[in-house]
C-alpha cells in the first residue's frame, strides 16, 4: 500500500495494493508462500512479523491489503469460504441473547447459518424486507446488534438503500453488515455509504474464474478489525496461500470484467423483457425495477445477474435451464462463463417451505463475458 495514496483509482488499487514487487527477487506478482512456519532470528525475532501461517502468511497478507484498499476499509481478512468469513464475523460480534435482522430473501447459506447453527447458540434472527425502511425500523429490538444486508439480493435481485439502513442500524446502536458479493466493490462500496462491515464470497466476482472458493471481511473501524483478526486466528478458517494468489489474480481484472458483465446483462435483460414467453424480468438496471433509483444512486452500474419468470410456470423454467448450449447449467455465479440455474430446485432448494422460498417459475442467470450476440442467440433458442 505504501506506494499509493487514498487518491489512487479503483483499477490501480486492484492491481497494485498490497503487491509491491518482491524485495528479494523483484517478482512483480507476490509469490505463493506455500509454507507453514518461519525461521526466527533468536526467540521472538520474527522477520516481517510472520511466525505461523494460520496467524499470517505473506501471500494472504497481500490479498488482505488489496481487499481493504478496494473496499475503502482499514482492514481486510481472507477466509476459506464466504461462509467461513460470515461464521467468524458472527461469532465475533454475537453472544447468546443477541438478535440480528437478515434480508427477507437472504442467500440460502446465510439463512442456514442463522437457522441451523447460530440459533442453537442463542442468537435470534428475523427476516425482514430491507427495501421497506419503516418495516426494518419496526423490526429492530433492544437486543438487535446487527442488520445484515444483501443488495442486490439472490436470486430476486431486490435492492436495499445502504445509507438509509446504516442510519437505522446506528440509531439502534447496531452494526450494518453488507454482503457485497453480488455487486463487487467495483460497482458498490458499502463502507463509503456508512456500513461497518463488508462480507464477500470471493468465490464469485472477485475470483471471477470459477476456480477458487474463498471469503473476505473488510471493516472501517481498526478496533473491530483487530477483534476479527484475533478470531480469524483463534478459529482458523483461513484462506490458503494458493487460493489467496488465485483470488488476487482475479481481482486485477475485476473492473474490466464487471464492465462487460454489466453490458451483457443489460442486453440480456432488454431481450428478455420483450420476449413473449417471459412474464417478468428482475434486473435493477431496468427503469421499471422497484429499486432502480436506489441502485442508480449507490451503484456504478447494475451488475451481471438477471432473473426472470416464465409465462408457462415451473416446467417451462426447468426446460429453459436444460435447453441452453452456451449458458452452463450450474450453481454459483460471477465467473467469466455464463451460468443458468433453477433456484427453487438448486441453490435455494433448502429454503423450500421457509419464509425464504423462491418462485418455482424463476430462472437465474449469471451473465458472463462471452460475445453478447452468442449469449442472446442461445437464450432465444432455449426459450423457443
Ligand atoms: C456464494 C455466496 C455466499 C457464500 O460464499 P461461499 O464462498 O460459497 O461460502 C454468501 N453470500 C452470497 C451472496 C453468495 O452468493
Amino acid at each position: 500500500m505504501d506506494r499509493f495514496t487514498d487518491a489512487a483509482g479503483f483499477e490501480t488499487l486492484a492491481i497494485h495494493a498490497g503487491q509491491a514487487p518482491d524485495p528479494a527477487t523483484g517478482a512483480v506478482v507476490p509469490p505463493i508462500y506455500q509454507v507453514s512456519t518461519y525461521k526466527q532470528d533468536g526467540i521472538g525475532g520474527l522477520r516481517g512479523g510472520y511466525e505461523y501461517s494460520r496467524s499470517a502468511n505473506p501471500t494472504r497478507t497481500a490479498l488482505e491489503e488489496c481487499l481493504a484498499a478496494i473496499e475503502a476499509g482499514t482492514r481486510g481478512l481472507a477466509f476459506a469460504s464466504g461462509l467461513a468469513a460470515e461464521d467468524t464475523l458472527l461469532r465475533t460480534i454475537c453472544k447468546p441473547g443477541d438478535h440480528v435482522l437478515i434480508p427477507g430473501d437472504a442467500y440460502g447459506g446465510t439463512y442456514r447459518l442463522f437457522a441451523k447453527v447460530l440459533e442453537r447458540w442463542g442468537v435470534a434472527f428475523d427476516p425482514v424486507q430491507l427495501a421497506d425502511i419503516a418495516a426494518v425500523r419496526a423490526a429492530v429490538r433492544p437486543e438487535t446488534i446487527a442488520i445484515w444486508v444483501e443488495t442486490p439480493t439472490n436470486p430476486l435481485l431486490g435492492i436495499a438503500d445502504i445509507a438509509a439502513l446504516a442510519q437505522v442500524a446506528h440509531a439502534a446502536g447496531a452494526l450494518l453488515v453488507v454482503d457485497n458479493t453480488f455487486a463487487s466493490p467495483y460497482l458498490q462500496q458499502p463502507l463509503t455509504l456508512g456500513a461497518d462491515v463488508v462480507v464477500h464470497s470471493t468465490t464469485k466476482y472477485l475470483g471471477g474464474h470459477s476456480d477458487v472458493v474463498g471469503g473476505a471481511l473488510v471493516v472501517a473501524d481498526p478496533a473491530l478489525g483487530e477483534r476479527l483478526q484475533f478470531h480469524q486466528n483463534a478459529m482458523g478458517s483461513i484462506c490458503g496461500p494458493f487460493d489467496a494468489w488465485l483470488t488476487m489474480r482475479g481481482i486485477k481484472t475485476l473492473g474490466v470484467r464487471m464492465d462487460r458483465h454489466c453490458a451483457n446483462a443489460t442486453a440480456v435483460a432488454e431481450m428478455l423483457v420483450r420476449h413473449p414467453r417471459v412474464a417478468e424480468v428482475r434486473y435493477p438496471g431496468l427503469p421499471g425495477h422497484p429499486g432502480h433509483d436506489v441502485a442508480a444512486k449507490q451503484m456504478r452500474a447494475f451488475g451481471g445477474m438477471v432473473s426472470f419468470r416464465l409465462t408457462d410456470g415451473e416446467d417451462a423454467a426447468v426446460r429453459v435451464c436444460e435447453s441452453t448450449r452456451l449458458f452452463i447449467l450450474g450453481e454459483s455465479l460471477g465467473g467469466v462463463e455464463s451460468l443458468i440455474e433453477h433456484p427453487a430446485r438448486m441453490t435455494h432448494a433448502s429454503a423450500s417451505g421457509s419464509p425464504l422460498e423462491v418462485p418455482a417459475d424463476l430462472v437465474r442467470l449469471s451473465v458472463g463475458i462471452e460475445d453478447r450476440d452468442d449469449l442472446l442467440q442461445d437464450l432465444e433458442q432455449a426459450l423457443s
